[in-house]
């Protein structure tokens, strides 16, 4: 993957982190947290494996990069990034108005070299749509020179892309798998990766998000699988990037018991799902987790009260 030496990135330095806390050992569990949040500042967590694919093939047929995600979106940065590394040029359609002054994310889109564009949110939905039902029949979408990555990344080549993570690490041994979910693209990665045993488990981010099965099975290889994952939609906190003070505190304390440091859209919701799951003996005695942190930590710098304590 030569696509890692523009990059800089460096797999290796992701590692496994034990936790240890008095509600595991009274439950007789354990808890791993596969650190993907180390692996880059920026194209850090999932959002590497899941754009190297779509990024390989966009270079071999010398096209140019397009995307659609939020003006909060990791994914917008990170294909940014990842173009400019990759000498790609790259289009972000950005959903809404365009906005008086840029989000953070926005900003360093812009200083990457993505060439933004704004979208009402009704033509947004569309082509997000159209790109859902395209990405899974046919796995790129040749027009007009363009080659087209779907919102979030999802897609065929996204989901392979995010099944590298159990192969890169070796997660054979864990009898759950605990990730956050967005788009579901790194979700179904990781069941078609994973062992026939093993019990995928997505924390979604959003409120009530009912499509989101559907979404994910279309990207299962093996159908069988399908009776691998489930989603749990108790975990959201309000909403898609709702951060409540309650939410905020546990991550502080995480961070003090664990130096663990959990992003407030997805990881810090993940773990706060698996310490009331454990709580509830939502897992059986002697289950081995393990947690993907997926990364998102540069997202923390939208918290407007500042109360994180790293
Ligand atoms: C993008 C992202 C996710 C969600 O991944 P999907 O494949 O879209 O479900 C989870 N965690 C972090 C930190 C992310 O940035």
């Amino acid at each position: 993957m030569s696509l890692h030496k523009h990059l800089i990135l460096n797999l290796k330095v992701a590692n496994i982190q034990t936790i240890n806390a008095p509600w595991l050992v009274s439950h007789q569990i354990s808890l791993d947290v596969l650190r993907l949040d180390k692996i880059h500042p920026i194209v850090s967590g999932n959002k590497w494996f899941k754009l190297k694919y779509y990024l390989l093939e966009a270079k071999a047929q010398n096209k140019t990069v397009a995307t659609l995600g939020g003006a909060w979106s990791n994914h917008i940065v990170a294909t940014a990034f990842c173009c400019l590394k990759a000498g790609l040029p790259c289009v972000g359609f950005i959903r809404g108005e365009k906005p008086a002054v840029y989000s953070e994310t926005l900003k360093q889109a812009e200083q990457f070299g993505m060439n933004l564009q704004f979208l009402t949110r009704t033509a947004y939905a569309e082509k997000v749509a159209d790109l859902k039902m395209k990405g899974v029949i046919s796995r790129a979408i040749d027009k007009e020179n363009i080659y087209w990555i779907g919102e979030g990344g999802y897609g065929i080549h996204g989901a392979k892309g995010a099944g590298d993570i159990a192969l890169e690490y070796d997660l054979k041994n864990f009898t759950h798998i605990i990730a956050g979910v967005g788009s579901g693209t790194m979700l179904a990665g990781l069941i078609n990766s994973a062992t026939s045993k093993q019990k995928i488990i997505g924390i979604s981010s959003m409120k009530g998000n009912a499509e989101l099965e559907q979404q994910v099975k279309n990207l299962i290889m093996e159908k069988i699988k399908c009776n691998n994952f489930s989603i749990l939609h108790d975990y959201h906190f309000g909403g898609f990037g709702k951060h409540p003070g309650e939410l905020l505190d546990f991550i502080n304390g995480v961070y003090t018991d664990h130096q663990l440091p959990l992003d407030i859209v997805y990881t810090g919701k993940v773990f706060f799902a698996i310490r009331d799951l454990v709580n509830k003996n939502y897992f059986k005695p002697h289950s081995r987790l393990l947690m993907i942190h997926s990364g998102g930590l540069q997202g923390n710098a939208g918290v407007k009260e500042k109360i994180l304590a790293f």
